[in-house]
């Protein structure tokens, strides 16, 4: 078992170092938020994420998983370095790598031996390069490194059973010692492992979540024909996720992808391909198709209540997706913005991710359920799939609202049985 060290205790590092410390290994988990380290200490996290929780607890119980705010301390103990600090989109849509370049140096700074250093964040390809020049640049001592990409393919959600059950483990290395080190790690979990150069491995994490964001863009713009023809795109979809080649996954029509993933990587993957000369305009048509649903959505709320001004919209579901708190270019800020730049007042409830939702989305009476957000509301607006919204008490939500008009942008119910309960129902690519 090794010694590990994870920078950057977020979403993936934070689920990556607990895992990593319930598979055996030793983990320090570094963060420069001095807060977030702090809540951690006392066995409290910071995010929203199922089964986190108890083996956080459980691995710093035994101490096989620590927090510190001092990369040295993190460094200097472990033979194996991921970092997992975030890479946010800049203004132009390339990826802001000045988090991964400040680890690189403060790792430099601190080595005192021969260290492993894997880059677990999304990059764009040649970021390994670039790591490997500044840990040369800023090294103090005389001692060997390597550098690799292992790129992380968890989902926000299901995180935990992510990394204990991945499709495949990507890692892209030089060196034989660094394969064998990050093959010894993560040998406890049975997954294909693939071995390539650090430059594919990067490129493989860009190109599947750019392919998955081309998915769902796609049976939008299907969705979009089947609701002018009278098609139903949840029976489209099912027949073209019968073909093997295809798959049924990401093919849910709706208001289109969000999140900190894909529509930073996908930016990302455009604007790195531009620089390297290739025209990737495909991306660019996944981008735009994927906007256009969050006016569509707009528009059919503005549809069914005439004027938006004065008028009040229950919202159920904050989150860009069920099953998290995360908020980061959730489409429901765009949309709920939309809808308040044209005059509504907005009642939003969500299991989650209300308490993130206050730091960006100003003006909103938050609701303590899905029933509070309807009470009153002139139309409810169905944004985020979670399970409970699902089941709820449809009649109890008829009585609460002022009328009983639902836009669903996420396609949780049989639009011909919620007509017959007396909904004015209306949602994506199905009539
Ligand atoms: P995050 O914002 O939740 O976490 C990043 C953490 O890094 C923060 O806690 C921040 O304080 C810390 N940090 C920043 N600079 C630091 C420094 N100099 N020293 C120490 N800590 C520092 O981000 P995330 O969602 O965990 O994403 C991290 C990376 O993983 C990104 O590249 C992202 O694209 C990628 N990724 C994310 C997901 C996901 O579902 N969130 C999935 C796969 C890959």
């Amino acid at each position: 078992m090794r010694n590990i060290c994870v920078i950057g205790t977020g979403y993936v590092g934070l689920v990556t170092g607990a895992c990593l410390a319930e598979l055996g290994h030793t983990v320090i988990c570094v963060d420069n938020d001095a807060s977030k380290i702090a809540l951690l200490k006392k066995n409290k996290i910071p995010i929203y994420e199922p089964g986190l929780e108890e083996i956080v607890r459980n691995n710093a119980k035994n101490k096989r998983l620590s927090f510190t705010s001092r990369i040295k301390e993190g460094v200097k103990k472990s033979d194996v370095i991921f970092i997992a600090v975030g890479t946010p989109p800049r203004d132009d849509g390339s990826a802001d790598l000045s988090y991964v370049e400040t680890v690189a140096r403060e790792i430099a700074e601190n080595m005192n031996g021969y260290k492993l250093i894997v880059d677990k964040s999304t990059v764009p390809v040649e970021t390994g390069e670039w790591v490997e020049m500044t840990i040369r640049r800023n090294i103090k001592k005389n001692v060997e490194f390597d550098v690799a990409s292992n790129p992380e393919f968890l989902r926000e959600g299901s995180a935990v059973f992510d990394t204990f059950n991945p499709d495949r483990i990507v890692i892209g290395v030089k060196t034989k010692r660094a394969e064998s080190l990050l093959k010894e790690i993560y040998l406890p979990i049975k997954a294909p492992v693939l071995v390539t150069d650090i430059k594919s491995a990067e490129i493989i994490k860009h190109a599947s979540n750019s392919f998955l964001a081309m998915k769902i863009s796609y049976i939008n713009a299907v969705a979009n024909l089947c609701e002018k023809t009278g098609a139903d795109v949840a029976k489209v979809a099912e027949g073209m996720g019968m073909d093997k080649r295809i798959g049924k996954s990401f093919l849910n029509a709706g208001i289109g992808f969000g999140g900190f993933c894909f529509p930073k990587d996908l930016e990302a993957f455009y604007w790195i391909s531009r620089k390297q000369g290739v025209d990737f305009r495909l991306l660019k048509e996944v981008k735009e198709i994927n906007e256009h649903q969050r006016l569509l959505l707009v528009k059919k709320i503005e549809d069914a209540v005439w004027n938006l001004k004065g008028k009040t919209i229950g919202v159920l579901g904050l989150a860009f997706k069920p099953d998290t708190d995360d908020m980061r270019f959730a489409p429901s800020i765009e949309i709920i913005t939309m809808l308040q730049g044209l005059g509504a007042t907005i009642k939003a409830y969500d299991p989650a991710a209300m308490g993130k939702a206050k730091k960006v989305l100003k003006n909103i009476r938050y609701q303590k359920n899905a029933y509070d957000a309807a009470k009153g509301a002139d139309c409810l607006v169905i944004l985020t799939e979670w399970n409970e919204f699902k089941e709820l008490d449809l009649s109890k939500i008829k009585r609460a609202l002022r009328h009983p008009i639902i836009i669903d942008g996420r396609n949780l119910f049989e639009p011909a049985k919620m007509r017959k309960s007396g909904f004015d129902y209306k949602c994506m690519g199905r009539s």
